[in-house]
């Protein structure tokens, strides 16, 4: 199908090396475009994440799909052709959607791809704009808080109707590779059953929530995030060779990513992509080189 395109097999840019001489892939979370202003692109291989939940800011005030399109443009033309990972709405939970009438504030309950299959009103209309984007660059689409397969498929579903619509109205467009924020503990169990899924994203801060049972934003059981942390690393070690066995491109999004501390045991793990804000790569580059693939620090 149209999500095993040849763009998320491409080998990915790489611009980082460990001190033995393997290709790492450094790339950029940019929550607002306006970010993208200031940023070399040569210094980066792409985008890792671009949130977008920006776009929908206050009651009423979602961004048409023109003005959606137009911003995805923009990001696609910035990158010049190196991989450009647009996430779908992740309204819920801790992003919560400005016009909505139930509640949305559980970290459990609908949130993410959840909720845009509960209100495919904003998918159809990102969808939309994203393949109208398509062919500026190369695009891939991230399924944020994805449990099961079924999601994928309804996602990819959902994009081949609005691309045949586009079709029959001579509108260009191209349908990108769909991959999956792997955030949830179960997703991260069986990346094998995600046959729709184009690539893999860890998204440790979410993962990290589930596995030490409390929420993210917290105060009051901010001192269990030390045990999360340490019980994430462990957890990655299980899973992200499940991943890599896929034979699919898997990265890691989440702050863990630029936890200077983190690195050797995620090299360890066999991360070779790694996405973080941009002020963080420079030294997250410095201290890869400085590592070798297996995360044992270079000797001299
Ligand atoms: C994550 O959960 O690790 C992630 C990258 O996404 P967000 O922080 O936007 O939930
Ligand atoms: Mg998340």
């Amino acid at each position: 199908g149209a999500a095993a395109s040849s763009q998320a097999k491409d080998p990915p840019p790489q611009n980082c090396k460990t001190a033995d001489g393997v290709a790492i892939t450094l790339r950029a979370n940019i929550d607002h475009p306006a970010e993208l202003e200031g940023l070399l692109p040569q210094l980066f291989g792409g985008i890792g994440l671009l949130r977008t939940e920006y776009l929908f800011p206050t009651l009423g005030q979602l961004a048409d799909e023109v003005r959606q399109e137009e911003i995805y443009r923009q990001a696609l033309t910035w990158a010049r052709g190196k991989p450009v990972t647009i996430r779908l709405f992740d309204f819920g939970a801790d992003k919560p959607l400005p016009d909505s009438e139930v509640d949305l504030t559980s970290y459990l309950g609908l949130r993410g791809i959840r909720l845009l299959l509960a209100r495919p009103d904003l998918l159809r209309t990102q969808a939309r704009a994203l393949m109208r984007a398509a062919p500026a660059g190369q695009l891939r689409v991230l399924i944020p808080m994805v449990t099961s397969p079924a999601e994928v498929e309804q996602t990819a579903a959902i994009f081949a109707a609005e691309a045949a619509g586009l079709a029959e109205r001579q509108i260009e467009h191209a349908i990108p590779p769909l991959g999956i924020m792997v955030e949830v503990p179960a997703a991260a169990l069986m990346p094998e059953a995600f046959q729709r899924a184009a690539f893999f994203s860890f998204g440790t801060n979410d993962l990290a929530q589930y596995i030490g049972a409390s929420a993210r934003d917290s105060a009051a059981v901010s001192g269990l995030h030390e045990a999360s942390r340490v019980a994430t690393l462990r957890f990655l070690h299980h899973t992200v060779p499940l991943a890599l066995a896929t034979q699919k491109p898997v990265g890691i999004c989440g702050d863990l990513a630029a936890d200077t501390l983190a690195l050797p045991e995620l090299l360890a793990c066999g991360f070779r992509e790694f996405s973080m804000p941009p002020a963080r790569m420079p030294l997250v580059r410095e201290t890869i080189s400085g590592l070798n693939a297996d995360g044992s620090k270079a000797r001299g």
